[in-house]
């Protein structure tokens, strides 16, 4: 037998020269020849050139449905793709991962064109009207390149099938049948119970499904099945229930062993997606201009986009699966990275305020207090005052455990601003802990020996918030305008209009994830291009401080003031909560405080969970009648919080009743014990947090966690409190068990609801900051040619996703 690449080239050359792309080379269209190809190829080139005959094989057949002005272009790519046939089979086994079935094209210099077709409608494939277009514009999918992108919900194994005969008790399977028999009936427990019997050559399968009339309708007699699920036993014979299961057609047992599961929706089948995707592939993928040059690719090991494309869609092997993923992921990654970095270098390169201390001003002030800073404090102070003194802004988050003793840092550079001329604005989330950081400033501040420009720190500080009075306020806003107020504290009552700054050098924002993007900016632009400083109390686990913080430098406090205690935490069970009482009035009885935290201000029906009110006005009445307890809850007016708060530092309450209000900041050393009730209410972090208001002095401290009902997860997090003190370790738990939308609140993780980053991968996030810096160190812009195709995406991608600054 003659090599069939011959006639195929001849058929290609007759529809291009004679027959002007009609379809008309072979009788019935090019898709008539393609089982001929099939088996001619298979015999002549061997097994081993299957994805490279299957890649001809679907060209051809899509050839057949494209419109008439698209085939041209298809046909060149035909020709190339034949041009490479691999070599003759010699017999042996082929080696895995199979080679890309087009080598070249997208090495080519970009055809304009290729990019712009990718933003046309979906229409322009054959097959694709106007109603199909408009049930794919339900799954997100408009243009082409949407298409391309729409990536597979799962995958079906169909080389891992079993046969009935095969199957065991209790392992999960897929298996391909015919059916037999398929109808429905209701149950006398008023279900409606789907019933099929499967068949294959070596048994029967009977399947249930439960509630789902409309099978009834779908699945017929006669119909090939696969279905996966749990194999199961009844009455002796093998079952499953409520699998998943999709038609199967031939093809798909044909052309591949790894099949894609998309997403649906109704109107629309898994066959025709495969095939219209297919299609689409075959006619756009290799013609893609790949984004990443090829020295990226070489050195990151990644595919390139058409062979990843083709891999995401239809796998030729796990490996080409996973190489797929890999790449696709490392490219989404890598436009987060090159916004974030560019965001980065753009702020840090606009002129700022240049502060320096006078000599000895800064060992004056570390002298003036009452401890030495840690090292890690003192490492984080050093990068701080290098940024700031360069002349650019300085643009940090500082993250450190609850009880790491920010504040102090964040004082000594307000200290340094001022004796330089400028003001510093620290912003927090509430009214309480906005009054927290006042207290703490003016400690510190009446501490530090005055100098030339800092005659009285602690006098030239001031807290605003939405309750101070009117008054007090115009006061304030004039001491900002005139610079006669250094430094000012307060809510977001600090981004009005009507707050002027003289001079405004330091932007210091706390507790930063519950303040949005814009806010941050808000308080940001009422400054020449102020320094920055972030704080927050939530350690940030490692791979979003690549995503969400990457455009900030990091400092981190990972080492705890001297003397603490850890804290002793432990889960109880409901039938102990009498012994949390007492273990209460023990610490009491020793001299010190406690909380008792609960998640509703008032009782609702139809929440079971313990409320503050009533629970403050049973413990006082009956378990605790001869001590003086306080309620603290947000429904207070700030005079009444501000009134029990200061009860309770001055230990005129023993114990403390409250919600989540004490969450941040509070800081009185005494207390020793935090009991926390329908503690499965709460989240991981938020857990962490209440603990954190306890062992902040030299007395050794618990945390007592109680629960009637959790949850399975609920328990799980309860667990991870219990097992550890470290906040890192409980963040990045917090953040596999929600996910980076509820870890960080909706606001700030748009754009990490991307489709292929997995924040679990860290090492690949390091991979692409890496890459993405090295992209921008010596293209700074972008501008070079190889990089024309990954600035076009940059910019889409930021356009959809928006601004993270
Ligand atoms: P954070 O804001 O990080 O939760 P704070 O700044 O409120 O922590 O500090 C917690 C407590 O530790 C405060 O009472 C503070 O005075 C104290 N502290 C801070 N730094 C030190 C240190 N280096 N040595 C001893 N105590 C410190
Ligand atoms: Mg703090």
């Amino acid at each position: 037998m003659g090599d069939p690449l011959e006639t195929l080239r001849k058929i290609l050359a007759l529809e291009e020269k004679d027959y002007g792309f009609q379809d008309k080379a072979v009788a019935g269209g090019l898709a008539r020849y393609v089982a001929t190809w099939r088996k001619q190829a298979a015999q002549f080139y061997g097994e081993s050139a299957g994805p490279w005959i299957e890649d001809v094989a679907v060209r051809l057949e899509a050839y057949s449905s494209l419109q008439p002005d698209a085939r041209q272009q298809a046909l060149q790519i035909l020709k190339e793709v034949v041009q490479s046939p691999p070599s003759v089979a010699t017999g042996e086994p082929s080696s895995m991962p199979a080679p890309a079935p087009v080598p070249a094209p997208q090495e080519q210099e970009p055809s304009p064109k290729a990019g712009e077709g990718l933003r046309a409608s979906v229409t322009l494939l054959s097959g694709v009207g106007q109603r199909r277009a408009e049930l794919l514009g339900k799954l997100g999918v408009n243009t082409i390149g949407d298409f391309l992108y729409f990536y597979p919900r799962r995958y079906e194994d169909y080389s891992q099938l079993r046969t009935i005969d095969h199957l065991v008790y209790g392992e999960t399977a897929s298996v391909i049948g015919t059916v037999w028999e398929a109808g429905g009936r209701q149950t006398r427990g008023g279900m409606y119970l789907f019933r099929a019997i499967l068949s294959d050559n070596t048994g029967t399968l009977e399947v249930t499904w439960f509630n789902q009339r409309y099978l009834e309708d779908r699945i017929k007699p006669g119909m090939q099945l696969v279905v996966s699920g749990k194999i199961e036993e009844y009455l002796g014979r093998l079952t499953m229930n409520s699998p998943e299961w999709e038609l199967v057609g031939r093809s798909d047992l044909e052309t591949a062993r790894i099949v894609p599961i998309y997403p649906l929706t109704e109107g629309l089948t898994q066959r025709w997606l495969r095939q219209t995707l297919r299609q689409a592939l075959s006619a756009w993928a290799y013609r893609l201009v790949d984004p990443l040059p090829e020295t990226l690719r070489k050195a990151y090991d990644l595919l390139p986009l058409g062979r990843a494309l083709w891999g995401i869609h239809f796998p030729d092997s796990f490996d080409h699966l996973r190489a797929a993923q890999r790449r696709l992921a490392f490219e989404e990654a890598l436009y987060l990275q090159l916004g974030l970095l560019q965001q980065k270098l753009q702020w840090r390169s606009q002129p700022g305020r240049a502060i320096q201390a006078p000599e000895g001003y800064l060992e004056s002030l570390l002298e003036a207090l009452p401890y030495a800073l840690t090292g890690a404090q003192r490492r984080s102070l050093d990068e701080m005052l290098q940024d700031m003194a360069t002349g650019n802004p300085m643009n940090r988050l500082l993250q450190g455990d609850v009880g790491s003793g920010k504040t102090v840092v964040a004082a000594l550079l307000m200290a340094v601003t001022a004796v330089t001329g400028g003001q510093s604005a620290l912003m927090a989330p509430t009214e309480i802990l906005s009054e927290q950081h006042y207290k703490s400033l003016s400690r510190l501040f009446a501490a530090f020996p005055a100098s030339e420009g800092n005659s009285n720190l602690a006098g030239a500080l001031r807290v605003l918030t939405g309750s101070t009075p009117t008054a007090e306020r115009e006061e304030i806003y004039a001491g900002l305008a005139d610079g006669s107020v250094k430094v000012v504290v307060g809510t977001h009552a600090l981004i009005q209009e009507s707050v002027v700054f003289k001079e405004l050098a330091l932007v210091v924002i706390d507790e930063q994830h519950r303040f949005g993007v814009e806010q941050r900016a808000a308080l940001r632009q009422k400054g020449y291009n102020p320094h920055l400083l972030v704080m927050t109390a939530t350690p940030i686990p490692r791979s979003l401080e690549l995503t969400v913080w990457g455009n900030l430098d990091a400092s981190v406090l990972d080492e705890m003031p001297p003397g603490r205690q850890e804290i002793d935490t432990c889960v109880l069970y409901p039938n102990e909560r009498e012994r949390a009482y007492t273990f209460l009035r023990h610490q009491v009885a020793e001299g010190h405080q406690g909380y008792v935290i609960y998640p509703l201000v008032e009782a609702s029906e139809k929440i079971d969970a313990r409320s503050a009110v009533e629970e403050h006005e049973r413990l006082q009445k009956e378990v605790f009648p001869d001590l003086k307890l306080g309620l603290l809850h947000g429904r207070l007016r700030s005079e009444e919080k501000e009134a029990i708060m200061s009860g309770f530092v001055r230990g005129e309450y023993d114990v403390l009743v409250a919600t989540s209000v004490v969450e941040v900041g509070i800081d009185v050393p005494n207390a020793t014990v935090m009991l926390i009730e329908s503690a499965d209410r709460f989240g991981l972090s938020q857990l962490h947090q209440f603990r954190g208001r306890v062992g902040r002095g030299e007395y050794k401290s618990y945390c007592l966690l109680s629960a009637e009902n959790a949850s399975e997860e609920a328990t799980e997090r309860l667990k991870a409190v219990e097992a550890t003190n470290d906040g890192f370790v409980l963040a990045q738990k917090d953040l596999e068990m929600r996910g980076p939308g509820e870890f960080l609140g909706t606001r700030q993780s748009g754009f990490l609801e991307l489709p292929m980053i997995s924040l679990a991968d860290i090492r690949l996030l390091h991979a692409v900051r890496e890459a993405a810096e090295r992209v921008l160190q010596h293209d700074p812009d972008l501008a070079l040619p190889e990089h024309r195709e990954m600035a076009r995406h940059l910019g889409d991608f930021w356009g959809m996703t928006g601004d993270p600054s």
